[in-house]
């Protein structure tokens, strides 16, 4: 069959498109691969809005538009934190090209921006204006419709959040998991810890038994290791091509300690 390709001046436009069977090309660096592939077809639908590229202080953080690359936010001086979660995402060429909101929808083993945006606890935009959870996005993908904007706070000081990926191919292999952390810290206590996964599930994903190990305590070697020790309790590891459920299983409590012993 035949791909035809829409290209839409406005965000409105293309989502009004999209409602009608289409795919929606961000970067591209996994739709082109399945386009190639004959896994996409009919018709594809893009936009030019200007929105989708604007990066911009809101409030206590940052609205990212949908379409910013990797690259972009690597470059961006406000968004420092972010640089070691977008620096470990493929190489050069996927990150000129990959985007924030195709990273929401990429599927495992892919996702570690997203997971990332999780654990900050960060709020999507959709195209009309409605605001979701990220969680609620990553949840329930196939019918999210089309994301125009990010928006992320900013961890109070640099040690709040710390972000670790874990490849087999080094620099630019696929996660086998990464993990992302927020740690606020009030009078010495953890308050309000979220714990993101990558690879340990369909999508990016909380660990409520490591978070519930960390809130209202101290961080230090003991509340660490029963974080780590409960982190995939409660979670369903995938076995692929990289690695097995149990192989998950095993290795994520050690990987999740050593990202908490840095941000002691
Ligand atoms: C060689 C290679 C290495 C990679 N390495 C990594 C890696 O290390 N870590 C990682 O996380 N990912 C990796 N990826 C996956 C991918 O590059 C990223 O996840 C990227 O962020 C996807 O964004 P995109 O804009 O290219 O998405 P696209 O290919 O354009 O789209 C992907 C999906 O998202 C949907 N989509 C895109 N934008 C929107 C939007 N605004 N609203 C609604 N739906 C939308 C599309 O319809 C499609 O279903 C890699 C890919 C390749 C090819």
């Amino acid at each position: 069959m035949a791909v035809t390709v829409e290209s839409h001046a406005t965000l409105g436009e293309a989502a009004r498109a999209l409602g009608s069977g289409a795919t929606y090309l961000g970067g591209g660096t996994i739709v082109m691969r399945d386009l190639n592939a004959g896994l996409v077809q009919g018709r594809v639908v893009r936009s030019t809005d200007p929105a989708l590229t604007q990066i911009r202080p809101m409030g206590d953080g940052i609205e990212i538009g949908a379409g910013v690359t990797m690259a972009a936010i690597a470059a961006h001086p406000d968004l420092g934190f972010l640089h070691p979660v977008v620096r470990a995402v493929g190489g050069p060429q996927v990150r000129n090209m990959a985007t924030i909101g195709g990273n929401l929808f990429a599927a495992h083993p892919y996702g570690d921006l997203a997971g990332a945006l999780l654990a900050l606890g960060a709020r999507v935009t959709i195209a009309g204006g409605m605001q979701r959870p990220v969680e609620d996005v990553l949840r329930d993908r196939a019918r999210v419709g089309l994301v125009a904007a990010i928006q992320v706070p900013r961890p109070r000081d640099a040690r709040a959040f710390g972000f670790r990926k874990v490849s087999r191919v080094k620099p630019k292999g696929v996660s086998l998991m990464s993990f992302a952390a927020l740690l606020p810290r009030e009078g010495g206590r953890l308050r309000g810890v979220r714990i993101a996964c990558v690879g340990l599930g369909p999508a990016p994903l909380r660990s409520p038994a490591a978070e519930r190990a960390l809130e209202g305590g101290t961080l230090d070697a003991a509340t660490i290791a029963r974080a780590a020790q409960l982190v995939t309790d409660g979670l369903d590891p995938p076995t692929d091509a990289l690695a097995s459920a149990w192989y998950r299983r095993e290795v994520a409590g050690v990987h999740l300690r050593r990202l908490l012993e840095g941000m002691l």
